[in-house]
């Protein structure tokens, strides 16, 4: 959604300007998956050998889409919701690790990034489908069942409990970027660490293209308004774009987007774009959609808290630009 990758995909060719013959080449893969086009852009010599990892790579999505899909009852996420354990019970390690990073960022945000939204994003989805926004009575019903601190987890013998049975929770905020990590780590161990994988807008990047400085990923506007797009150029790193241009439904001329304020249970209806470079695709998901609901003025003090974080928030006001503290560094006096 929204990327455009720049020119990293000329054949390779040797110093006197012939193709090189043993040289890697650039090869591309694309499968629908977790509701959205996964793809894979990977260099290698052996075009056999890259499309095998890509398989693999696309086989790990798969397999986290069974632990965390919203969409099927059966997944791991959505069987743990049904049945609420009110004693610990254990979980999957993916389903742990998200469930650990979604909590650092619940604490971290104050609540704006709040997996239990899971009910009013069902009213979303109704409103979408309905064109009429939720009642005041199932706008309120589904609000107290907020409470992300009613999961019971403890990450290292990796089981839950839950604190209600009406609890419900929705990852759909984070998973495609871990997904994402997930993808590129079997491209690496594989033995193509060239490689690329967007899950719909979430991308996680790995070493950069052959005789390149990083893969040029242009972003729609970001603190630059008289330019079309500002061309990051990123290796090793992940990137996630969250904001109202795709998903959102419009009712009585208000556009609500598909995240959720957990204050109000609507979804918001300020325009916005938020992008966020962050050392892992998961936390670049993860802090985008924060950063969404937190916006300019209370966005940069979570953004701080991450050390090798970028971010730009972008409202119809103008655009914040923010970094995470680096390691180490201390204001000057
Ligand atoms: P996209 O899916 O377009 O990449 P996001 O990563 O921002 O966008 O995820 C949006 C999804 O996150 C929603 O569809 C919903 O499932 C979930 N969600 C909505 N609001 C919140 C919130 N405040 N905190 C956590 N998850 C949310
Ligand atoms: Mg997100």
């Amino acid at each position: 959604m929204g990327w455009v990758l720049g020119a990293c995909g000329q054949t390779p060719t040797s110093a006197d300007g012939a193709p090189a013959e043993h040289a890697e080449r650039r090869f591309e893969f694309e499968r629908v998956l977790m509701g959205v086009p996964f793809r894979i852009v990977a260099y290698g010599a052996d075009a056999e050998a890259v499309a095998r990892a890509a398989r693999a790579a696309f086989a790990r999505v798969k397999e986290l889409n069974l632990v965390f899909s919203d969409y099927d009852p059966d997944s791991e996420l959505r069987r743990l919701v049904a049945e609420a354990p009110s004693q610990p019970k254990k979980i999957s390690a993916d389903l742990a690790r998200v469930l650990l990073l979604s909590r650092r960022l619940w604490e971290q945000s104050g609540g704006a990034f709040d997996p239990s939204v899971g009910p009013m994003v069902k009213l979303w989805r109704n409103a979408r489908r309905s064109g009429e926004l939720p009642t005041p009575e199932l706008l309120a019903a589904a609000r107290a069942r907020r409470g992300f601190d009613d999961l019971i987890l403890d990450a290292a013998t990796e089981t839950v409990a839950f604190r209600r049975p009406d609890l419900a929770i929705d990852l759909g905020a984070i998973a495609k970027g871990y997904a994402a990590d997930e993808a590129l780590a079997v491209l690496r161990a594989q033995g193509f660490p060239r490689a690329l994988v967007d899950g719909g807008g979430d991308l996680s990047l790995g070493e950069p293209p052959p005789s390149e400085p990083g893969w040029r990923v242009a972003v729609e506007a970001l603190d630059d308004p008289e330019r079309a797009a500002a061309e990051l150029v990123l290796a090793n790193a992940a990137v996630a774009t969250s904001g109202d241009a795709w998903q959102y439904v419009e009712i009585d001329g208000v556009r609500y987007a598909h995240i959720i304020d957990p204050e109000t249970g609507l979804g918001l209806g300020e325009r916005f774009s938020v992008t966020v470079i962050a050392p892992t695709g998961a936390l670049a998901d993860g802090l985008a959609t924060a950063l969404c609901v937190l916006g300019p003025a209370r966005g940069p003090a979570l953004v701080a808290l991450h050390p090798g974080v970028e971010a730009w928030i972008t409202t119809p006001q103008g655009t914040t630009h923010c970094t995470g503290k680096v390691p180490g560094s201390f204001p000057v006096p």
